[in-house]
């Protein structure tokens, strides 16, 4: 990584931000303002934002000016993803966003110490790098993308490990949707502490 990317989080490497409708898990549907930060090492091969990785590629900004953007917006809630934005220290961003009223929710795979102030905390775990205790103890939603018949085995770990009231969803990664949303259906009939979450904003056809 190129960047040198300030402990205190002040200077965040910063992909892209968009305001549009949380299209997966737990929120879907809400409106909110979308941070996406570059910087990954996971190396999921099925990724579909791999344009990320590279977090040198992306421009440090300030999270000041990132708050003053996110205020603009008529939703008061933020989410957080990457890249891997737990690479980053996001107390500075995160205290500025909720000192200004916007709720902060984080999607992430867990890969790294747990920083920042969260209203909501998606783990979404990936098998290449494995969540820390830290993330896993604080999530309020695990959304486990299944990309074939092995991953049923994986999600039931990581429901075992998360706290009780944490919600569970089982979402099909993309490409193989079709072959895998029956199997998802199926499961979720034979195992109902789960829900289905869809990617709803790319039938939409929005970011
Ligand atoms: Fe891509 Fe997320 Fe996996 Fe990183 S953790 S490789 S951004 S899917």
């Amino acid at each position: 990584m190129a960047h040198q990317v300030p402990e205190d989080g002040s200077l965040l490497p910063l992909m892209e931000e968009f305001y549009t409708i949380q299209g997966e898990g737990y929120h879907t549907g809400k409106a909110a303002y979308f941070i996406r930060l570059g910087g990954c090492d996971v190396g999921c091969h099925w990724c579909d934002v791999k344009e990320s990785w590279d977090a040198a590629l992306h421009p440090l900004t300030a999270a000041d000016t990132i708050i003053e953007h996110a205020k603009q917006y008529p939703s008061k809630t933020v989410v957080v993803t990457g890249g891997e934005p737990l690479l980053y220290n996001l107390d500075y961003l995160t205290r500025g966003l909720q000192a200004a009223g916007i709720k902060t929710f984080i999607e992430t795979s867990g890969a790294y110490p747990l920083s920042g102030h969260w209203d909501w905390i998606c783990l979404s775990p990936k098998k290449f790098k494995w969540p820390l205790p830290d993330v896993i103890a604080a999530a309020g939603e695990l959304k486990v993308i299944v990309f074939n018949k092995s991953d049923f085995a994986w999600a039931e770990k990581h429901a075992s490990l998360v706290p009780p009231a944490c919600r569970l969803y089982l979402q099909p990664e993309w490409s193989k949707a079709a072959e895998i949303t029956p199997l998802i259906v199926d499961y979720v009939k034979q195992h109902p502490k789960w829900e289905i979450s869809l990617q709803t904003h790319k039938y939409l056809n929005i970011p």
